[in-house]
């Protein structure tokens, strides 16, 4: 049995007041996709669990010139078919039809997969490819983290006793000339990916790379960036020649994931490779299309 308050606040104040007063024992639960097995598992006893449920403000999705602002309540099926409204947000979209299945996506939240911080999560691949940072309010404060920084190791993040994460800011990008894709390989429908690549390509007219960004998934603890991959790209003409298979070979041979009863580490380098390859042609082919 689960012996805990579960308490239901109403306004983000009032939850960062909840979450001061009952410090480590209190935990946040948002859809409880993650936070029910937690708790089924006996992983964690928390004395408090501050619902965010009814906390108004964290449901919206707003466009300004910086970038577009997602409430940290937005469900992933919503994001499924916002970049119609939102077009820089076309590879989260993207990725999240495929995240677990139709029941869990109406629960889950963007918030909750992202403080989740799961080694395989699509979407913090793709929030890392888009360069996303998100915002963190507590009783005493604000402040905001890139994601790179917001998740630290597996099932590990910055987030601070007392913290609730309300927001996550993609910054907007040149649609003409930029845009981001992303791959992955899954074994069954509703699994988590084997490997995740994202990327990111801002082109001049020439084909001449100004701006890459390579994530990858599932082969460490945190999205990791491929930066042999990226100095391959950036600054050469990318479009009509090798660039693309090069920087996957790089991409390739600067990961050491583990093997997992997936898949072995070799195959994981051999998807990297693969994948990233085709998340580049997907982006170069979008940013001049
Ligand atoms: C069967 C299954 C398959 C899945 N497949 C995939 C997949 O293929 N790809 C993928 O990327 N993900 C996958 N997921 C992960 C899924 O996206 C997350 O479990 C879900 O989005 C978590 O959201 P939630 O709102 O239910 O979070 P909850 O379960 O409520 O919370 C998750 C964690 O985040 C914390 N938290 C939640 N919201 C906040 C907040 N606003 N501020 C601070 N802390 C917060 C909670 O305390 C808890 O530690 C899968 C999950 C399941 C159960």
């Amino acid at each position: 049995m689960i012996d805990c308050h579960y308490l239901e606040p109403t306004t983000v104040s009032e939850a960062c007041a909840l979450l001061a007063e009952h410090g480590d024992g209190a935990k946040v639960v948002a859809g409880g996709q993650q936070m029910s097995l937690l708790l089924r598992n006996g992983l964690i006893q928390p004395s408090h669990l501050i619902s965010i449920q009814h906390v108004s403000g964290l449901e919206d999705i707003a466009e300004s010139a910086d970038g577009v602002t997602i409430g940290a309540k937005v469900t992933l099926n919503r994001l499924i078919g916002v970049d119609n409204a939102h077009p820089t947000l076309r590879a989260l979209s993207r990725a999240v039809e495929d995240v677990a299945d139709q029941q869990i996506r109406n629960f889950a939240t963007l918030g909750g997969a992202i403080c989740e911080a799961h080694p395989a999560s699509d979407i913090n691949v793709v929030l890392s490819t888009l360069n996303a940072s998100v915002k963190l309010v507590s009783a005493s404060g604000e402040r905001v983290v890139s994601i790179d920084d917001f998740v630290t190791d597996a099932f590990a993040t910055a987030v601070r006793p007392g913290e609730l994460l309300t927001e996550v800011v993609v910054p907007s990008f040149d649609l003409t000339s930029a845009a981001a894709a992303y791959r992955r390989f899954v074994l069954r429908a509703g699994d988590y990916s084997v490997v995740g690549v994202g990327t990111f390509v801002s082109l001049d007219g020439a084909g001449s790379c100004q701006d890459v960004r390579i994530v990858v998934g599932n082969c460490s603890g945190t999205p990791a960036q491929a930066q042999e991959a990226e100095g391959r790209l950036k600054g050469h003409n990318i479009v009509g020649n090798n660039a693309l298979a090069d920087a996957g070979d790089l991409a390739a041979a600067h990961v050491a994931p583990s093997g997992d009863p997936m898949a072995s580490s070799e195959y994981k380098i051999d998807l990297v490779n693969v994948l990233t390859r085709e998340a580049l042609a997907e982006a170069v082919a979008l940013a001049t299309g």
